[in-house]
């Protein structure tokens, strides 16, 4: 008998279809990286080196790594994100991809990039996902290449007004499970619409449903980012940490650099 797994569709995609380009166009400036972190990101990397940026919508670091004449590849689950991207910059500048990190690489891009970068994609991330995308992120890397993550560390400010009014009202593990350190949007109903925070100019009724098909994801403290790193294996091959630091202005966040390790 032959055994076939069927993937299922990462439904949070349909959530960033419904932000695409709003997200530098109306978002919030902080959610973005300041000039002084895409620094930090881009730091060392040289004309042709293979770089790849997970999430469409950090235009910014992608239109750095192209003026430092990087090969750069843009991979986002999105449609909506990855054709905005792709209208924003110039044709053939970089090559733009839907793909969900927390699969396997696409087939050529397997262990070609020098460089993987994220921006707070991990905090988009529920536990499993955390996982299986930062081995998504490993199986891009060629050995000896750079996966440069930053990732805010504990709550968000809209996670405390939830979980303080989900306290109040008796509701509070319908949505967060504080033994996992994870929320659920999709499940906090009148919660989250009650502690709803503005993002930059995006409407309120489109943030809601932004957050809403957002649904879980994990907060994280720094013995748990290293814990991922540490776990993480692609046929034997793993990721070690070379340095953290603080990530410019944002507050409790952190960069995490770790190299791709060939296995034994
Ligand atoms: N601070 C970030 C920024 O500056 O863009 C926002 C967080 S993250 C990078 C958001 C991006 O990642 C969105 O474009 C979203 O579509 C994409 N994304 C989220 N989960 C993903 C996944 N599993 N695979 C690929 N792209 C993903």
């Amino acid at each position: 008998m032959t055994t076939q797994t069927i993937e299922t569709e990462n439904r949070k995609s349909e959530a960033w279809d419904l932000i695409g380009s709003l997200f530098w166009e109306s978002g919030r400036t902080t959610a973005k990286p300041s000039e002084e972190e895409i620094d930090l990101f881009t730091s060392g990397i040289q004309a042709g080196d293979r770089c790849t940026v997970v999430g469409a919508s950090t235009k910014d670091l992608v239109e750095a790594l192209i003026a430092r004449g990087a090969e750069v590849t843009v991979l986002d689950f999105s449609e909506r994100m990855c054709a905005d991207l792709r209208s924003a910059l110039p044709a053939g500048s970089c090559q733009v991809l839907r793909h969900d990190i927390t699969r396997p690489a696409p087939e050529g891009l397997r262990g070609t990039q020098r460089f993987v970068l994220n921006d707070r994609l991990v905090n988009r991330f529920s536990e499993t996902e955390a996982r299986k995308g930062v081995e998504g992120m490993l199986d891009l890397l060629a050995d000896g290449g750079q996966l440069r993550a930053s990732i805010k560390l504990g709550l968000y400010p809209m996670d405390e007004r939830m979980i303080e009014t989900g306290r109040e009202r008796g509701t509070l593990e319908s949505f967060y499970d504080a033994e996992a350190k994870t929320i659920d949007f999709a499940a906090a109903g009148d919660v989250l619409t009650d502690a709803l925070l503005p993002h930059g100019d995006i409407a309120p009724e489109l943030l809601l449903q932004w957050y809403q098909g957002r649904g879980r994801e994990q907060r994280f403290d720094h013995g748990d980012i290293l814990a991922l790193l540490e776990k993480a294996d692609v046929d034997g091959r793993s990721l070690g940490l070379l340095s953290d630091c603080e990530f410019g202005q944002a507050p409790k966040t952190r960069m995490y650099t770790a190299v791709a390790q060939p296995g034994a």
